[in-house]
């Protein structure tokens, strides 16, 4: 840590104090000038990038999750809190991962696990976008593996 008056690396900590907010604050003085500072440090939630199924990287964006649940589950009878609630357990169980990249297919199959339990009728629509269906054929492949797992 360089010292913010004489730019010397030489410093020390003398203490170190738990702030409430989670983080630490350190008093360092620098060994150079005796200039005093502090510095804080604390927990920055790094979230992974999502490799998508062409292999480009994006920022993990829980927005666009939410807005894929949401047309999914358009007039059908999910309630927005479930909907958040969904959203809001992928998320956590992403950065649970503690990985710096994830699949979005992996993100895809806990959207697609979630929604299944929601309404099933938001699975498949889901399912057809995410899975890519391409016809009536694996459409009902699908709904028929659904009735199956009952
Ligand atoms: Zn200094």
């Amino acid at each position: 840590m360089k010292c913010p008056s004489c730019g010397s690396s030489d410093t020390h900590v003398i203490d170190t104090v738990r702030e409430p907010s989670g983080g630490i604050r350190r008093r360092r003085s620098c060994k150079a000038c005796g200039h005093r500072f502090n510095t804080i440090e604390r927990i920055v939630e790094t979230t992974p990038l999502v490799i998508k199924r062409d292999g480009r990287r994006e920022p993990f964006n829980r927005e666009k999750i939410l807005e894929g649940v949401r047309i999914a589950c358009a007039k059908r009878a999910v309630a927005a809190e479930d909907i958040e609630r969904l959203v809001n357990q992928i998320e956590a169980r992403v950065l649970a991962m503690n990985v710096s990249e994830v699949t979005a297919r992996t993100i895809g199959d806990m959207v697609l696990q979630g929604l299944r339990e929601l309404d099933e009728v938001a699975y498949i629509r889901y399912a057809i976008v995410y899975l890519n269906l391409k016809d009536l054929e694996s459409v009902k492949g699908e709904i028929e593996r659904l009735l199956g797992e009952r």
